[in-house]
């Protein structure tokens, strides 16, 4: 494993660690979850992400008793939760959000389900339209504070309101988000690399990005269709099929289909080499897994032996067939 600092922080997290959405409390049993934890931690990953919204709590219920269960030494390991989707079935209105309220009360939550006594990363999963921004900074401030968060970020909230944030803590001597987690994978790119280009010099920002394989598009899983067994074909998930598969103008199936093709060419199966790509990106801290299948996920692992074997001409290939 190599391990990057998350942003200009000194927290050092493995390059590659491992998440739990759609798969833990949902489409895998628990003991498949053990078996995934198990196989991360003895590969070196140090970060397991979750959040408050995966399976309504479930996901990091059953993360929690894993980590338990395997008895992973505490200060070798980072967990995270994610607040604003709320992990009730049909929330009330103090229930989501980035109130200072659901803020305090999603991060008790998170701690019991996780069983933890603080959370390393605490990130607000989207940007709450019906709280003001210093609300929000002031309450994870707080938490911080408190000791029951270490480091708290965004995810997928536009540059300005990122700035903004940073802005208002810098103002008031409160904590700064240290990180965003942001989609990006070779068929999204443009947030990362372009709109969030100033924030990593100008905050000290880290990205701690998801969906490396784009659902498991870029592994070349949908180029016939949607197999049985795959996660586009998970029913509560049917409106995640639009965004993965895209319409004719994205051609986002054909380019994957590229992608994957340059990858029988070079010998190298397409899941690693997609993940490796990710990691050429100084600005990526670290690189969300995701995998239902212990085999998914000792083939992505690979990728850091990818990373070192290709050099600048491969990547720029890579980046052709997709761009
Ligand atoms: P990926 O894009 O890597 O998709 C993972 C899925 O692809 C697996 O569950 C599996 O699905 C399939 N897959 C993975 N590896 C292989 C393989 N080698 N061969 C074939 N199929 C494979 O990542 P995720 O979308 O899962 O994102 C990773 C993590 O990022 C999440 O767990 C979560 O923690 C975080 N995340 C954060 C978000 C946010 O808004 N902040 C949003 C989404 C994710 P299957 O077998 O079912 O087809």
């Amino acid at each position: 494993m190599q391990y990057r600092r998350l942003g200009s922080s000194g927290l050092q997290l493995s390059a590659l660690s491992f998440g739990a959405w759609v798969t833990f409390g949902s489409q895998i049993g628990r003991s498949e979850a053990r078996n995934l934890v198990a196989a991360a931690w003895d590969h070196g990953v140090n970060f397991f992400d979750n959040a408050e919204g995966y399976a309504n709590g479930a996901a990091e219920q059953v993360m929690g008793d894993v980590i338990a269960d395997l008895r992973l030494p505490r200060d070798g390991y980072c967990v995270s939760s994610k607040v604003f989707f709320g992990a009730a079935a049909d929330p009330r209105p103090t229930q989501r959000g980035l109130s200072r309220k659901h803020v305090r009360d999603a991060c008790d939550a998170a701690l019991k389900r996780l069983r933890v006594e603080h959370l390393d990363l605490y990130f607000c999963h989207r940007p709450d339209p019906d709280t003001p921004v210093a609300e929000t900074v002031w309450a994870m401030d707080a938490l911080i504070r408190q000791g029951k968060v270490l480091y708290w970020g965004t995810s997928e909230w536009p540059a300005a309101l990122i700035r903004e944030a940073a802005q208002i803590a810098r103002t008031h001597h409160l904590h700064c988000p240290t990180m965003e987690q942001p989609e990006y994978n070779l068929l999204r790119r443009e947030r990362v690399e372009l709109e969030y280009a100033p924030l990593y010099a100008e905050l000290g920002l880290g990205a701690t990005i998801w969906s490396p394989l784009a659902s498991g598009l870029l592994t070349g899983k949908y180029a016939d269709g949607v197999p049985a067994d795959s996660r586009l074909a998970q029913p509560q998930l049917e409106w995640l099929q639009g965004s993965v598969l895209g319409d004719a103008n994205a051609n986002r199936v054909g380019r994957a289909g590229r992608f994957t093709a340059l990858a029988a060419e070079l010998g190298v199966s397409p899941a690693p080499l997609a993940i490796a790509w990710c990691l050429t990106n100084p600005h990526v801290s670290t690189v969300l897994l995701g995998a239902s299948k212990v085999s998914q996920l000792l083939e992505n692992l690979q990728a850091l032996e990818l990373l070192g074997r290709f050099d600048d001409s491969v990547w720029r290939r890579v980046e052709a067939v997709t761009g």
